[in-house]
């Protein structure tokens, strides 16, 4: 799934495209991509110009005139790109809005779980998902995750993933993140000192700002909008490193289950210690 980094190389190479761009028709192929709120009608988005396109978490946000805003969530296999309208649709498309200068922005999404929504801007505030969405990775202060971690009794890695603590994170960037701050993935996060509050503030930022720099990673599914691939996984310290040494200790990267997710860490540099959530007893 992409994660933030993926999601903001995306904005950046649609926003490039698109902004000024006019839209002269939507078309819905699939009614499971696509919602409007009730408050408008589809066709308001006809002859309005796109004004911006910007991103929230892993939400992105296309802004038009007339205070429009479509929102779009990629999930597991959602992707854009724009393509002349004449050429035949690839398997998939869901979803499309006819552009000027013969184009079309197309939304193709194999497994559908992706979700566009068109809304009137000031409507964003109350999408109960953007209300609960924590900061952003460059805005996270030390103090306010200090404070949202002293409420929680579970594991770390599961709260890194939960996008009201810090939005934007995945599985990918959550391990990395633990790795690069020597903290276990299933440390009680009410249980951080306020030295690895401050650790895990930082590689937060500094994770998140260099796989942005990279183009974010491709893992299976994801590709850019021009059908290019991120390059932050040749990067990867342990996701999807089980077996191999830590680049930093040399100790072989382990994977457990976290909350149900797979979770790759060095066993040295990111001990258990004695503050770490009870595992459930396995088989
Ligand atoms: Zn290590």
């Amino acid at each position: 799934m992409p994660e933030l980094p993926e999601v903001e190389t995306v904005v950046r190479m649609l926003r490039a495209r698109l902004v000024g761009r006019r839209v002269l028709a939507l078309r819905v192929l699939h009614p499971d991509v696509f919602s409007c709120s009730p408050r408008l009608r589809v066709d308001e988005l006809t002859g309005a110009r796109f004004t911006a396109l910007n991103r929230r978490g892993k939400l992105l946000l296309f802004e038009f005139e007339r205070e429009l805003v479509l929102s779009a969530h990629l999930r597991m296999t959602g992707h854009f790109w724009i393509a002349r309208r004449a050429a035949a649709r690839p398997a998939h498309t869901h979803f499309e809005l006819e552009l000027d200068r013969a184009q079309a922005l197309r939304f193709c999404d194999p497994r559908r779980f992706g979700r566009l929504r068109l809304l009137r801007r000031h409507e964003l505030g109350s999408e109960s998902f953007l209300r609960r969405l924590g900061p952003e990775p460059s805005e996270l202060s030390g103090a306010g995750l200090a404070q949202a971690l002293a409420r929680r009794r579970g594991a770390l890695k599961a709260a890194l993933l939960d996008q009201t603590l810090v939005a934007g994170l995945g599985n990918i960037y959550a391990d990395e993140i633990l790795f690069r701050c020597g903290l276990h993935p299933e440390l009680i996060c009410a249980r951080l000192r306020p030295a690895e509050v401050e650790r895990l503030r930082s590689a937060i930022a500094e994770v998140i700002a260099a796989a942005v720099a990279c183009g974010g990673s491709t893992i299976r599914d994801y590709r850019n909008p021009e059908q290019g691939f991120g390059g932050f996984q040749i990067r990867h310290a342990v996701f999807d490193r089980e077996g191999e040494p830590c680049p930093s200790c040399g100790t072989e990267v382990r994977k457990i289950r976290v909350g149900g997710r797979g979770t790759h860490f060095c066993p040295r540099c990111q001990p258990r210690g004695r503050r770490a959530v009870r595992r459930a007893a396995t088989n």
